[in-house]
């Protein structure tokens, strides 16, 4: 049996748990990672000797005090910042008075915020979910009952969903046999059938991979965990004249890139293209809790019956009264018009530093991707002892994610850092 009679590993573990029990408070860094590392699951690699212990707006403090500036977001969980005054004051208001009801009875809170999210989104109806991938499960559930039905006619258990490389969709196996990327999928076969993958910012290709059976289109606007790949302008019109054309469900994944991350309250709005289905979360939460949801017409989310589908957790009360609440502040804060013009400022300074690493800086709004001719990893941690927080993805691009409330003399202030990294 795996760690049994390994004397010396058990000796720490039951070392650290005694002082994980009496001394909560006091533990180190390395102890806390010492603890992860015994006890967790590791599907992530934390920047190195950094425990987050308070967060206020665009800044973090780890465990011993030492401030640093948020340039992740959790991923574009926080658009509105963290802790945000309005989401406390509602956490609050709904903790302790009203809790998880489950689909089985109707809470108060659910339907303004399905009308409010579905007015936001220009549609009809909303189907809620927990985290984004659980969304994008859903939406290929409903894209292909539309498919079976009497609106496109495909014979049952054969429809085709046609991905983009590239895409990242989540984590559930679902969203992993959508995936393309052979790291995400070793190890846990076999994948779901009923995929086609086509390249990212391909029409041509798009359009060959298009059969009797396809139901639908799933893409993103910008491609966030791919590296920040932002498409040709006309790319998001042609996907929906082809869905048109072929009569194919056309949904955006907006997880990452809806909400106002991308200077537009929704990431398509940027060519005006309204896809069939939006699928939504991480900042539809306010920042602390997960909150996804589809948004549809009547046509595609009014075939969902009762049986067909549900979640104990989904449209919770405290999720719906703080969804409702960040929609409120991404209108009341302009949030969106912020990220435009904070994204746009933080380019042009980027565009100013001169480094012999940087390949390419590219985004849209405060979703920017600094790519570099080697690892970025080690950048990502230099930058940590500066204070400043972000996070490789693929390898050697640097994301540049900050709540949308960043004003120009805190971008200044993180040019600073990054010029200094950058140019060493
Ligand atoms: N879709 C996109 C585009 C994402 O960026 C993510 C997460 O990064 C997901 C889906 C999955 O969301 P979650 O991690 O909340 O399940």
């Amino acid at each position: 049996m795996p760690g049994v009679g390994d004397a010396s590993l058990n000796f720490v573990r039951v070392r650290l748990m005694s002082r994980l029990l009496n001394h909560e408070d006091e533990l180190t860094n390395t102890e806390h990672f010492a603890l992860n590392e015994i006890f967790g699951a590791h599907c992530y690699s934390p920047l190195e000797d950094l425990v987050i212990a308070r967060t206020k707006g665009i800044w973090m403090w780890d465990i011993d005090g030492k401030k640093y500036m948020d340039g992740l977001s959790a991923y574009s969980a926080h658009n509105a910042g963290h802790c945000h005054p309005r989401i406390v004051k509602e956490t609050r208001k709904i903790c302790g008075k009203l809790d998880t009801t489950s689909g089985a009875f109707l809470h108060k809170e659910l339907g303004p915020f399905k009308a409010e999210l579905a007015t936001f989104c220009g549609k009809d109806k909303i189907w809620m979910q927990n985290g984004g991938t659980e969304a994008f499960e859903f939406a290929v559930k409903v894209s292909r009952l539309w498919g079976y039905s009497e609106a496109k006619g495909v014979t049952e258990n054969m429809a085709e969903v046609i991905v983009v490389r590239g895409n990242f969709h989540g984590r559930t196996l679902g969203a992993t046999s959508a995936s393309s990327e052979p790291a995400y999928k070793k190890g846990f076969g076999p994948f779901m059938p009923g995929f086609v993958w086509v390249d990212y910012d391909n029409i041509p290709a798009l359009k060959n991979a298009i059969t009797p059976y396809t139901v639908a289109i799933f893409f993103e606007p910008i491609q966030g965990e791919a590296g920040i790949k932002v498409p040709h302008d006309g790319y998001l019109k042609a996907i929906g004249d082809l869905c048109c054309e072929h009569n194919i469900l056309m949904v955006a994944d907006e997880i990452q890139v809806g909400l106002g991350r991308t200077g537009y309250n929704l990431a398509c709005d940027y060519e005006n293209v309204e896809p069939d289905l939006y699928i939504i979360g991480k900042a539809l939460g306010g920042g602390p809790v997960p909150v996804s949801a589809v948004a549809g017409n009547d046509n595609i989310l009014g075939l969902i019956e009762p049986g067909m589908h549900g979640s104990t957790f989904a449209g919770n009360p405290l999720s719906c009264r703080l969804a409702r609440t960040y929609l409120e502040i991404l209108q009341e804060e302009n949030l969106a018009d912020k990220a435009h013009v904070m994204g746009n400022y933080f380019m042009d300074r980027l565009h100013d530093i001169s480094s012999p690493y940087v390949t390419s800086i590219r985004g849209r709004g405060l979703l920017i991707g600094v790519e570099l001719n080697r690892p970025a990893r080690p950048f990502c941690e230099e930058l940590k002892k500066l204070g400043l927080l972000c996070k490789e993805t693929h390898g050697n691009i640097i994301r540049l994610a900050p709540p949308l409330i960043i004003e120009p003399e805190e971008i200044d202030w993180a040019i600073k850092r990054l010029k200094k990294v950058l140019e060493k």
